[in-house]
């Protein structure tokens, strides 16, 4: 029997913001994704396209906002990382809707908008940055933020990112990101992929394994 949202255990606040956009059964990789990311753990997950994996990593980030106390005040608590800016901007649609429960302050930060403005945004100190992984890099080079006290890491299409040849910039973002505390969790459309599992085998510490659908 799958389980429905109202059984994982999360902050009533979600539970309610769930209600509200009329989701009440989680798919099959927020069911196998989810209560593996709230216990903390690593995890690399693939499943196909439309299948939720946006949720999947943005309900236990939530999660970890409203329930956990945060390592540091001045940066950032979570980043998500997406392969282009339409990408993004589709996540931070789905954040926004899931920090109206709380006091938290997201920031969108993509190429192609003006730097400057970035900047500002980032003085007002972000708990959740979703970005491309080109900007982010540009930002943390000239120091415009910290991520020292990074709890958690998300790699949105980690093979798209590959592909596109964003290598350089996701292991310069780890390295600056990587408190001992931090989670990790991957999402790929495939597994079987090598540069994809040198990225896992780098970044990732004792991941769990899901793969959800056809072909794996
Ligand atoms: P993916 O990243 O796997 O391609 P998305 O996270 O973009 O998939 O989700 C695809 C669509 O499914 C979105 O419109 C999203 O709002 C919707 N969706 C996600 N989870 C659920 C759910 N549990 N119940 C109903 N619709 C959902
Ligand atoms: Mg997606």
């Amino acid at each position: 029997m799958a389980l429905q949202f109202s059984e994982f255990g999360m902050d009533r606040r979600l539970e309610k913001a769930l209600d509200h956009l009329g989701y009440t059964t989680p798919t099959e990789i927020q069911q196998e994704a989810i209560p593996i990311a709230m216990t903390g753990r690593d995890l690399i997950a693939s499943s196909k396209t439309g299948s939720g994996k946006t949720l999947a990593y943005l309900l236990p980030l939530m999660q970890r906002l409203l329930r956990v106390k945060a390592l540091s005040r001045r940066d950032a608590r979570a980043v998500v990382l997406t392969p282009t800016r339409e990408l993004a901007k589709q996540v931070y649609a789905q954040l926004r809707l899931l920090l109206s429960v709380s006091q938290g302050r997201g920031l969108l930060l993509c190429g192609g908008e003006n730097f400057n403005d970035q900047i500002k945004l980032l003085r007002r100190q972000p708990q959740v940055i979703v970005a491309t992984p080109g900007r982010l890099a540009d930002h943390l080079l000239q120091r415009n933020l910290y991520l020292e006290g990074l709890e958690l890491l998300v790699f949105d299409e980690a093979d798209r990112m590959l592909d596109m040849g964003f290598a350089a910039q996701l292991r310069m973002i780890d390295t600056a990101a990587n408190h001992r505390k931090r989670q990790t969790l991957m999402f790929s459309a495939t597994l079987d992929n090598l540069p994809v599992n040198e990225l896992v085998n780098e970044l990732l510490r004792e991941p769990e394994r899901i793969a959800v659908g056809e072909g794996f």
